[in-house]
């Protein structure tokens, strides 16, 4: 059983990414993923090349072709320039992120069996980037929800859970206070529980208190639903329970195209040394050919999904691991670890 032929994007990003997304692209090629890799850039990369930090041929191409793997990238602070990554999510309509944490094996922290599906709402929050300064020293940012896309987004989570046979679906709120946005975003996701999805099991939490808990005992949480600014903040607390950012994948959907990415993000301090993990990325591809796999009937794409799965799961049980986890391989190296286990 061979996977079918394909085209997808690829974004080597900015930082880590360029060394994480060939790391990973060597991985795959190496398990028999036939894909033709479409390379793009965006971030720093697109404006050295002289083009805004999204260009519109990088959007093009992943209409084009259905999908991306992405690289983190970096969108230089305070020269006017609108965060890559919210363009990306915004013009693609990608309003759901998905960001399974999980225990891995081999990787030694507080708690064991971690299993919980972070779904961030991807559009809007305040991450609608209206700001303005009132008068001098007085500065709004505004936050942003509508009942299509709260209804949209808890849909989404709804259904997901239903697929993947999840036991529950937990919303983080600050409803408390801000009762207009996070109310709308609570209110939504209670009647898609009542009206389409009764047998789901469904939980509210005030966000501090959930996220103690969380810290405390993650195995009463599932599946975690959140606004768009939460669901950034969580996704990293929740990456700390099972060994760090290097560990985390995600992946962010549309209703026709899908961009797969590490939560992490181009991490400067550690880049061009060879030394960033390439886990999460490669993760976010496993994700990537297992979306192929059910979107396309292509059952050869999620065998070489199983297989690089167990290769870095069997990797990193023999104790091949990069430096955020204790051990002493660098990117190249840990790449081919797996490399030698598929
Ligand atoms: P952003 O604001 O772009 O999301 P961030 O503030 O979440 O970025 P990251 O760039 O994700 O910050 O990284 C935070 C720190 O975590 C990095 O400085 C780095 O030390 C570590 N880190 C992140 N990703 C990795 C990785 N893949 N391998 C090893 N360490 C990593």
């Amino acid at each position: 059983m061979t996977m079918n032929q394909r085209n997808i994007v690829v974004i080597p990003g900015d930082g880590i990414g360029p060394e994480v997304t060939s790391a990973v692209q060597r991985v795959l090629e190496s398990a028999g993923a036939a894909i033709d890799w479409i390379p793009h850039h965006a971030g720093l990369a697109a404006l050295a090349e002289g083009s805004d930090v999204m260009p519109p041929e990088t959007i093009e191409a992943i209409k084009e072709h259905g999908m991306a793997l992405k690289g983190p990238c970096t969108t230089p602070v305070g020269k006017g320039f609108s965060s890559v990554n919210v363009q990306l999510r915004k013009k693609m309509n990608l309003y759901a992120a998905v960001r399974p944490v999980r225990s891995l094996p081999g990787i030694k922290t507080r708690f064991e069996n971690v299993d919980l599906i972070i779904i961030r709402e991807n559009t809007e929050g305040l991450y609608s980037g209206i700001e303005n300064e009132v008068t001098p020293g007085v500065v709004m940012s505004m936050k942003v929800a509508t009942e299509v896309a709260c209804t949209r987004i808890a849909r989404w989570a709804f259904r997901y859970a239903t697929h993947r046979q999840r036991k529950g679906i937990s919303v983080l709120h600050k409803a408390n206070i801000m009762k207009l946005t996070d109310g709308l975003f609570i209110r939504c996701a209670q009647q898609i529980h009542k009206q389409e999805y009764p047998n789901i099991g469904y939980q509210e939490h005030i966000i501090d208190a959930g996220c103690m808990r969380l810290v405390q005992d993650p195995s009463q949480f599932d599946m975690l639903l959140l606004e768009n600014l939460y669901g950034d903040v969580v996704s990293d607390l929740c990456a700390g329970l099972v060994g760090g950012l290097g560990v985390v994948p995600g992946a962010n959907f549309g209703d026709e195209h899908a961009v797969f990415e590490a939560v992490h993000g181009s991490a400067p301090d550690i880049a061009g040394k060879n030394i960033a993990n390439p886990l999460a990325l490669l993760m976010s591809a496993v994700m990537m050919l297992n979306y192929i796999a059910d979107r396309q009937g292509d059952a050869g794409a999620g065998k070489i999904a199983t297989t690089v799965r167990d290769a870095y799961d069997r990797a990193l049980e023999d104790g091949c691991k990069t430096r955020d986890l204790g051990g002493d391989l660098g990117t190249d190296a840990f790449a081919d670890a797996i490399i030698e286990r598929l």
